[in-house]
């Protein structure tokens, strides 16, 4: 028999990433839509543990579909790791009624809201908002296109230095240990090269790709470097390369956290706004423990402990394949 569900809280956790506003703004729509009362939680688990918990109507997410970050803010709270921390989250789930959550974040929301539906019972879904795209259970997750686009916009300025002045530049972008940002901007900015986490590529392989580019007189060479390709990064293959390429003139760029910011693309808005409307459906049907995701254009459901613990490559073949043929 399915728990009836009335009163939803909706929070965002871990790394923020564009498009999370546009999840709460359908998550706060659907649920009042279908009759329900929703909270939103300030700081993602924090919140719960301090009791920020606010009541939201349809108007408290007006004008916030083309902003970044979370209107909700997010953390990292270790404190919601402990039995204890929990047990102070739960006893202000109940204080406020609320029957399910609705949780916004990576693994580790993930992971932490498995355990807190396990251990008290509230229902949860998850929706994916991580710029890495590392999620099993969803081609693309929350942020994803936004950061590449911001990349794009990145690289695309460096291009015209690097040209002007026939340099080799080495710029860093985020996705941990997923080379996904990395293979998309690559392809989308025509990099010369691309390193990544998943594909071994040595001193000696990205410089017979710099040497035929230079024999076919290309004026600027751009090697988009994952930052978990290896150790040391960016600088560190700069390094290596100058070492034996003296005459290189060699320049890197660490794009950082500007990854993370930026008014979500078209894309990550309409994504954001299918999976918060999937995911308050799901848990009006009775639904738990699972994660919204977008597979070939179709929202589906997988079950938490799937999407945090099934390993997976998301980097395309095909697209990998590419990259070699049109770097030339
Ligand atoms: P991102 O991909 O952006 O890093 P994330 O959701 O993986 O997002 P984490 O910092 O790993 O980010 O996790 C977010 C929060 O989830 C943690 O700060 C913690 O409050 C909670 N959390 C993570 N792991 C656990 C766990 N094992 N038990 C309980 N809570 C957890």
């Amino acid at each position: 028999m399915n728990k009836q569900i009335k009163n939803i809280a909706v929070l965002t956790s871990g790394g923020d990433a564009p498009g999370m506003n546009a999840a709460i703004r359908a998550v706060v729509r659907t649920g009042i839509y279908n009759g329900l009362n929703v909270f939103g939680v300030i700081q993602g688990y924090q919140g719960l543990i301090t009791n920020n918990i606010k009541p939201m109507d349809a108007r408290s997410v007006s004008n916030i579909l083309h902003l970044g970050g979370t209107i909700l803010k997010t953390a990292r709270c270790l404190e919601f790791k402990t039995e204890e921390g929990m047990a102070k989250a739960y006893q202000h789930v109940k204080e406020n009624n609320i029957d399910a959550l609705v949780t916004i974040g990576g693994d580790g929301t993930f992971t932490g809201a498995k355990i807190f539906s396990e251990r008290y019972g509230i229902n949860v879904i998850g929706i994916p908002g991580t710029i890495d795209n590392d999620l099993a259970g969803s081609d693309f997750t929350l942020g994803y296109d936004t950061a590449i686009n911001t990349v794009l916009d990145a690289v695309d300025k460096i291009r015209d230095t690097a040209d002007a002045h026939d340099r080799l530049f080495f710029i860093e972008v985020m996705g941990r240990n997923s080379g996904c940002i990395a293979l998309r901007s690559a392809i989308a900015s025509g990099a010369e090269v691309v390193l990544l986490p998943e594909q071994e590529t040595t001193i000696d392989d990205l410089i017979k790709k710099l040497e035929l580019g230079a024999s076919t007189k290309k004026s600027s060479s751009i090697v988009i470097v994952s930052e978990g390709h290896k150790k040391g990064g960016a600088f560190e293959m700069a390094r290596q390369v100058n070492e034996r390429f003296k005459h290189y003139d060699t320049k890197v760029t660490i794009l950082g956290h500007l990854q993370r910011g930026g008014s979500p693309s078209s894309f990550d808005r309409i994504l954001g706004s299918r999976l918060g409307f999937a995911a308050v459906n799901a848990l009006i049907a009775g639904e738990t423990e699972k994660m919204a995701g977008l597979i070939g254009n179709e929202v589906k459901l997988t079950s938490i402990h799937d999407a945090i613990t099934t390993q997976i490559n998301k980097l395309e073949p095909d697209l990998l394949e590419m990259t070699e043929v049109l770097s030339i």
